[in-house]
């Protein structure tokens, strides 16, 4: 039988999960109390503030679902889409293609954009596609995990306002790590998760709705198609007078989220930024100067997540399965078209600092 007490310390170092500061799992283990506990009514309060300034936004419909971020996907899209309504998607990764996926399901007529792996959305060209025909709905990945790059929705945003539609973000990468301001760029609805850039076990799944497309919800012709994620359930949990039950809230999992937030919020959300862009070009200058090559343009690079190109000659798996078993160190693989052909590098959270790259830096070069 695996004995926990055997379970390795790994520097995650991947596309999430990501390290974890000992302060969040030292609350995770405190007590466990009711769901209906006005005392964890309290912590639902003091969630909904904390995530507000992280997203800054003032959203009153702004959330934790006990899901991971594929749930916040899920319930944004599940919430918001009534069938036969037109969407545009624009694809550049593995996770804007999943979004078509989920979408599709819901019964949009999902007209996409495909641009190339390792390339941005192009602003100009989304503009005109929303002059060709009038879209219910736009959806876009703000940190695309699978190839790197980061997408330009503080321009889009204010484009999907003017056209009337709904804009809906996935900053399940982005949240925490890089600058996201929901409200001053337009998003509709945004969704993200507890394991990368907040820091948090995986699990929960932020999600914040304006009030705009929460009127939309609540004047659906058809009932949200999945109870588990119904906004306007959720809600009455929330906020509602008196609360209402509607699933068994995961206690110490909201307590390790709340504490995330909350360093986060102490050391600043721009102090948060500029560590993980400090630790981004630390990493890319070691890379660069062992002779490595990035997959991203840098004007686009995402600084919580680095491709790198796997240098010829050298084995994919070898080099992980070393790097986990003798300097417990994670990384993540390529995904879809890219597997084999690159390294997804992860500086997210509380892993994101020079102490850590340096720990990888040294352990490529030994095995390299
Ligand atoms: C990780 C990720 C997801 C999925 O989140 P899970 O927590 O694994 O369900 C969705 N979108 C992006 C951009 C991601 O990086």
């Amino acid at each position: 039988m695996p004995n926990l007490l055997d379970i390795d310390s790994v520097l995650l170092m991947g596309p999430g999960p990501s390290s974890i500061n000992d302060k969040v799992y030292m609350v995770m283990g405190r007590p466990t109390i009711g769901h209906m506990d006005a005392q964890f009514i309290a912590l639902l309060d003091g969630i909904k503030d904390s995530l507000q300034k992280v997203m800054l936004t003032n959203n009153d419909a702004t959330i934790i679902l006990s899901g991971t971020g594929s749930s916040g996907m899920e319930a944004v899209l599940t919430n918001l889409i009534e069938e036969g309504e037109a969407m545009l998607i624009p694809v550049n990764g593995f996770f804007s293609e999943r979004m078509v996926d989920v979408a599709r399901r819901l019964g949009a007529i999902v007209d996409v954009i495909e641009i190339a792996p390792g390339q941005p959305v192009n602003s100009a060209e989304l503009e005109k596609k929303l002059k060709e025909k009038p879209y219910k709905l736009v959806g876009m990945v703000h940190a695309e995990t699978s190839t790197g790059v980061l997408n330009p929705i503080q321009e889009i945003g204010p484009m999907v306002r003017a056209a009337g539609a709904y804009f809906i973000v996935d900053a399940v990468t982005s949240l925490g790590g890089n600058k996201l301001l929901t409200d001053e760029w337009c998003i509709d609805a945004l969704y993200s998760c507890s394991q990368k850039c907040i820091g948090c076990p995986s699990g929960l799944a932020p999600v914040t709705f304006s009030g705009r497309a929460m009127e939309k919800i609540n004047a659906r012709k058809k009932k949200v198609p999945n109870f588990y994620l119904d906004m306007t359930l959720l809600m009455k949990y929330w906020s509602g007078t008196p609360r209402a039950y509607h699933h068994t809230a995961p206690a110490n999992m909201y307590y390790g989220l709340y504490q995330a937030l909350n360093l986060i919020l102490e050391e600043g959300l721009d102090n948060v930024h500029a560590r993980h862009l400090d630790a981004h070009n630390y990493l890319v200058s070691g890379l660069e100067g062992m002779g490595l090559k990035m997959l991203v343009d840098k004007e686009w690079r995402l600084p919580n997540l680095n491709t790198v190109l796997i240098p010829e000659g050298k084995d994919d798996l070898a080099v992980r399965k070393e790097l986990r078993q003798t300097y417990k160190i994670e990384i993540g693989a390529g995904l879809g078209s890219l597997a084999g052909k690159i390294w997804r590098i992860g500086i997210m959270g509380h892993t994101a600092r020079r102490e850590n790259v340096d720990a990888l830096l040294a352990a490529l070069k030994k095995i390299l």
